[in-house]
Formats: structure tokens, C-alpha cells, sequence
């Protein structure tokens, strides 16, 4: 069995593995690199030179650190199928187009203010491009978690963490290679628990927070206060969110706190993002994979303000009133959150709130830093609205959670490898892995190839 990691490692992002066994090559995940400038210059890098000899791609879920590059896989001559869930392929069909539109709109931008090194700025890649790579998902059969790949059968389990998201077993002969993709936490507010792992001769786990503990106490509860506090102060409370999951875990959140009498029932909610709104309805659709009621699916719009075009987004910018807006991106990096940024951050009456991981080198990264300027479109904003975070809302199982998960394996790893972290949270899992097991446990460079 051979390995190659050509992303997510030594960093969060631009997951993609490539896996040789069974006479198959198979590209694990096939994601974008965020965050820093340094690494999102890997995007525009060539793709790998073999991307015309991947016989087939296994997504383990939507997030676009996971799927973002499949346009560039096949732009650059990938012909294969895309296997993934149901669920999976239809979020990647919302999360390609827009971070298509995403990267067009910022090319037509750079091009009318002459702000790229580049004449003319080309987008990363364009609609007709993401359209090409979703022609070629695969979505598993109805009521079937394996999928056939020559010799080779791979088997995607509930991993938590994202609708439709998994963890995937290759088993080829008497060989099984498992790989996390993301895992999820067992108290999450949509997700069921990750299934436990049984059995892995070579192992890829993901080690986001490889080092750290999810805070002790309820994020519901710190978003209420949150919330409460801000509006009191006539404010308004910013959610920068990714639309896609936590939009609607943040959905779910504010349901249960006007329906428990913690927030009052006429407070504005505002779902300022195209994208998840047809989310929310995928996940209404798909409710069957989540950990909630059919009324609660049904609630998660119910009384929520949509603003689909810009216009009504613009016309939500002059409204005076108290309110929580939840807008992409999530790490404030691009989207309608910025113009809403632009608006609150100079007004110490409203409140931005991060609910989710920060990548370094991103905008949310910055303002929880306390940085007392922020950059949006080439002009500088004071800050003075409160900034903070909540933490405790993470889709990713914490260090403890990810040890559980191993914890069902009836023998370790021959090998495993930790993917999909900072170095100093791979490294700390490392060390905890090889303890427990006292067998080989490697974090891989960049670019890195194995053999296990
Ligand atoms: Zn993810």
C-alpha cells in the first residue's frame, strides 16, 4: 500500500490523500487550501501530474477544505467518479457553485480596481468548471454505505460532524485502510456520535484539535447571554458562519432559546446568505441523518428572515432595530459578512461573534487576535463592536473524543497517520497514539509518499 499527502498536512486544510492498493489509485478528499496567502497559493499550483491516472475520488464530506479542488482535479484530467453520500453530494453541488461565484466575483473585482499582480486576474475556477466536477459525483445507492472501486470496496460510516459526512474504509483482500475524513462530537447539537472504529491495519485521523479539550459548559446558554447582553445594549449580534452546518446548529440554537424564554420570540433572525438558506432546506430534506425531531427540522427556518438577493441584504444594512444576523463566510474571508463587518465593527454597540475555528492568516483570525483595524475590499475599519468567540460549538471531536473513537480498535494500526492539523496538535496526538499503542504513528510532510 502506498501513500502520498498532497495536502492537510502540517496544516488544516487541502485535504487530499492519495492512496495505491488493490491495483487502484484512489485520491482521499480532494480540498482547497485556506487561510494563510502561502498556502492558498498551493491552489494555483499544477495538480498532482497523475490526476488523469486517479481512478476514482472518495469524499468524506461537502466542507470545501475536503472538496474545493475537485474543479481543478478535473481541469486537470481527472475523468473518474466522484464517490460520496447522498447528502454529501448534494451539499457540494451549493458549496462548488458558490465558491465558484466566489472566486469569479473576486476576479471581476480585482480586475475593475487593479488590484492583482495578474492582468487579467483569472478566478481559481469558474461555474462552468464546478459544474463539470459535480457531473461526476457519485452518490452511494439508497440504503447501500459500500461502493465498488475494481478489486477494492470502500464503506462510509457516519462520522458526524457535517450532513452526510463519513469516515471510509478501504478493504482490498485481507488489507483495510481507514480514513477519519472529519470527525465529529457526540454532544453535537445536529450530529449524531461518530461510529466508533473497530478495525484499521493502516489509519489516517484527522487531529484538528489534536491538543485541546472543548470548553467545559454550554455554548447554547453563552450564545444566549451573548445575545441578550448585545440587544440590551441596543446592539446587534454578528454570526459569521460557515452556511453550511453551523448556520443551522446556530438555527437550531436560537429555536430552543425564544422556545425555552431565554431570547424574546420577536427578536429579527436573519439567514443573510444565499447558500444557506438552500443548506437549511438540505438539511430539512435530509433529516434523517441528524440527531433532531421532524417539528425541529421544520423550525429551523420558521420565523427566520431570508435574504436571498443583495438588495435585501443592502435594505437589512439601514435597519436600525436590534437583530442577529448570520452571514458567510465563516472565517469572515469573503461573502455578505463583510459588508455587515464594514457596518458593525466601528460601533461598540454590537457585538461580532465567532462560532467556529479560525484558521490562521483569516480575517476572524485577526479580529479575535484584537486587532483594532481590519481590512475589507483594500480600505481599513476601526473595531470596536465586541469580538469574541464560542468555542464550545465546534463540529470536530476533541482530543478526548478523538482517542474514543480509536478506543473500539480491537489491535492498533500497522501504521497510522495524522493528517488534518496545526503541528503542534498532529504532534500531540502522535505522542498520545504511540503511547497507547507503542506502534508507529507518523505526522507526514507536505507532499510526503509512504509505504504502509
Ligand atoms: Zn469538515
Amino acid at each position: 500500500m502506498d501513500l502520498q499527502f498532497l495536502g492537510a498536512a502540517d496544516t488544516v486544510t487541502g485535504s487530499r490523500h492519495r492512496v495505491a492498493l488493490g491495483g487502484q489509485s484512489v485520491l482521499l478528499d480532494c480540498g482547497l487550501f485556506q487561510g494563510y496567502k502561502t498556502l492558498r497559493e498551493r491552489n494555483w499550483a499544477p495538480m498532482p501530474a497523475a490526476a488523469s491516472e486517479v481512478d476514482a475520488v472518495l469524499l468524506s464530506h461537502a466542507h470545501l477544505d475536503h472538496s474545493g479542488a475537485l474543479p481543478l482535479l478535473v481541469r486537470a484530467g481527472f475523468r473518474g467518479p466522484v464517490h460520496c453520500t447522498a447528502a454529501t453530494r448534494d451539499l457540494c453541488e451549493v458549496l462548488l457553485l458558490d465558491s465558484a461565484h466566489l472566486a469569479e466575483e473576486d476576479a471581476r473585482r480585482a480586475n475593475r480596481d487593479h488590484t492583482s499582480r495578474h492582468t487579467p486576474a483569472r478566478p481559481l475556477y469558474t461555474v462552468a468548471e464546478a459544474r463539470r466536477a459535480i457531473a461526476q459525483l457519485r452518490p452511494l445507492a439508497r440504503g447501500r454505505d459500500t461502493v465498488r472501486i475494481g478489486h477494492v470496496t470502500a464503506t462510509f460510516r457516519p462520522a458526524g460532524h457535517l450532513l452526510g459526512a463519513s469516515w471510509i474504509a478501504l478493504n482490498s483482500g485481507d488489507e483495510r485502510l481507514v480514513y477519519s475524513g472529519d470527525l465529529g462530537r457526540s454532544d453535537d447539537l445536529l450530529m449524531p456520535p461518530p461510529e466508533p472504529l473497530e478495525q484499521a491495519d493502516v489509519l489516517l485521523v484527522e487531529s484538528t484539535y489534536g491538543q485541546r479539550l472543548h470548553p467545559p459548559g454550554d455554548p447554547v446558554a453563552e450564545l444566549g447571554a451573548i445575545v441578550r447582553d448585545t440587544i440590551g445594549r441596543g446592539g446587534s449580534v454578528l454570526l459569521p458562519t460557515f452556511a453550511v452546518g453551523r448556520a443551522q446548529a446556530l438555527l437550531l440554537a436560537l429555536q430552543r432559546l425564544k422556545e425555552a424564554g431565554e431570547l424574546p420570540a420577536a427578536l429579527p433572525v436573519v439567514l443573510d446568505s444565499p447558500m444557506a438558506i438552500q443548506a437549511t432546506a438540505l438539511y430539512q430534506r435530509h433529516r434523517r441523518g441528524l440527531r433532531i425531531s421532524a417539528a425541529e427540522a421544520a423550525g429551523l427556518d420558521q420565523g427566520v428572515m431570508l435574504t436571498a438577493s443583495s438588495a435585501a441584504s443592502m435594505r437589512l444594512a439601514s435597519r436600525r432595530m436590534p437583530m442577529v444576523i448570520l452571514a458567510a463566510s465563516g472565517m469572515a474571508t469573503g461573502g455578505r459578512v463583510l459588508h455587515h463587518l464594514k457596518r458593525m465593527a466601528p460601533d461598540p454597540r454590537h457585538a461580532i461573534v465567532f462560532p467556529g475555528f479560525q484558521a490562521g492568516g483569516t480575517r476572524g483570525a485577526r479580529l479575535l487576535a484584537g486587532e483594532t483595524e481590519v481590512k475589507i475590499h483594500g480600505a481599513w475599519w476601526p473595531v470596536r463592536a465586541r469580538v469574541s468567540q464560542i468555542a464550545g460549538l465546534s463540529g470536530h471531536a476533541d482530543a478526548q473524543g478523538l482517542m474514543e473513537w480509536v478506543s473500539a480498535l480491537a489491535r492498533p494500526p500497522r501504521s497510522t497517520f495524522v493528517v488534518h492539523g496545526e503541528a503542534a496538535a498532529s504532534d500531540a496526538l502522535r505522542h498520545r497514539l504511540q503511547e497507547r499503542w507503542n506502534s508507529p504513528v507518523h505526522v507526514p510532510e507536505h507532499g510526503s509518499s509512504w509505504s504502509a
